[in-house]
């Protein structure tokens, strides 16, 4: 029979406690400053003494620092405390034609950034990606930096550190993007799928403090999709959560870049945009998509067409969100969302249609523009290592750990 051994429990759960209350503190600093100690406390629940502790671990390891002296009215003088934006992070977005590499502070400002066009092989990306993240860090070398994030057009499985689907980078098996970076910059790289990345922009500095439930969908190239279920992200087997984008519809459909035909996102993608142009139009050197969308905001009644076929599709694809999951939100990231006046009601309704029981989810575009979330979700990528996770589980760790406490 096993045996418990209860010592180790304890010992466990009273570290567990510590880590999660430095979380609580740090997470308060960063949603709240300048803050100060007395209001922390008040905040979180925690004992003036713990949160004392707490900061002074954080002053000491240099994540946080003294902000602007406050004033109250009784003429007392509390110290403020704010995250030190001394720290930063480089970041870079892979995508099928363009890479972006950034660098920015822990509290997510951007302080530069460079394109470059995408190479079509892995080998030659990792060699010029690393090239840029060491010209960026050459620009901000007063600063300490905490590692790298990395949003790409794929599938990152946690297990092999590989990315291990990738079809719109028309890269074919599995290859190695992160071992080789670490080794040239001797940082630890975070990689993460691009809808994933949205997800955690979305909960780290969007507005979704308070939802539970709630699916990402971006939309360029292809479809991919992020699920935050249970105020926790999704990543299932293999890193493949979401694949939603790959879900044949009709087995006779149009060939996808999987592989397969008539996946949801040959019919929803930018790229089924504009077929269903050059199908209509039928002329052979067809637009860009922002071409296609200028034409829809003259009122080009084939562009306003193509673009309202691909709101369907986008729409009757999230009825098997919808029926999957049931979130609370549907928050939508691409260009496209840019005419959501004239094409938002039509997934909308497409949605609604979907509902067995219940309002259905809100549908909305994301806050920030495509290139700017996905580059902000990989800066809380880096710093949910040391933040811990995600807000939303924050009042739970938080009641959590009281309790913890309390039974010591
Ligand atoms: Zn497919």
């Amino acid at each position: 029979m096993r045996r418990l051994d209860f010592t180790n429990t304890q010992v466990a759960s009273s570290e567990t406690a510590r880590d999660i209350n430095r979380g609580v503190v740090l997470n308060l600093i960063r949603r709240r400053q300048p803050i100060s100690r007395a209001d922390l406390a008040r905040v979180s629940g925690l004992q003036r003494s713990t949160v004392s502790l707490i900061t002074e671990q954080l002053i000491r390891e240099n994540w946080v620092v003294y902000g602007p002296t406050g004033r109250l009215p009784r003429g007392r003088r509390p110290t403020f405390l704010r995250l030190n934006d001394r720290r930063a992070i480089v970041v870079a977005d892979l995508r099928p034609m363009q890479c972006t590499v950034a660098v920015a502070d822990v509290n997510g400002r951007f302080l530069s950034q460079e394109a470059m066009p995408t190479p079509g092989d892995p080998k030659t990306t990792v060699k010029n990606l690393i090239g840029r993240i060491r010209h960026q860090m050459q620009l901000h070398s007063d600063r300490v930096f905490e590692g790298v994030g990395i949003s790409v057009s794929g599938r990152f499985d946690l297990k092999t550190e590989h990315v291990v689907f990738a079809p719109n980078l028309k890269w074919s098996g599995a290859f190695d993007l992160k071992g080789p970076i670490e080794e040239a910059t001797g940082m630890r790289v975070e990689l993460e799928n691009a809808a994933n990345a949205c997800v955690l922009a979305e909960v780290w500095f969007g507005h979704a403090e308070t939802v539970r439930d709630l699916v990402v969908v971006t939309v360029s190239e292809g479809v991919g999709t992020g699920i935050f279920a249970n105020g926790q992200l999704s990543r299932g087997l293999n890193g493949m959560a979401g694949e939603f984008g790959h879900v044949p519809l009709d087995p006779n459909g149009p060939l996808c870049t999987c592989g397969g035909k008539g996946c949801w996102e040959v019919y929803a993608s930018n790229r089924a945009a504009l077929r269903y142009y050059s199908e209509s139009s039928l002329s052979s050197d067809g637009p860009s998509f922002q071409d296609l969308m200028q034409l829809a905001e003259a009122n080009d009644a084939l562009a306003v067409k193509a673009l309202e076929r691909m709101a369907h599709a986008l729409g009757r694809g999230m009825r098997m969100i919808v029926a999957g999951i049931a979130p609370e939100e549907i928050v939508v990231v691409g260009e496209f969302t840019r005419l959501w006046d004239k094409f938002g009601a039509v997934i909308e309704a497409e949605v609604a249609k979907a509902v067995l029981v219940g309002k259905p989810p809100r549908v909305r575009p994301a806050a920030a523009e495509p290139s700017m979330a996905r580059l902000r979700g990989t800066v809380a990528l880096v710093l949910q290592k040391h933040f811990g996770p995600s807000m939303h589980v924050e009042k739970e760790q938080h009641r959590e750990a009281r309790l913890m406490a309390r039974a010591q």
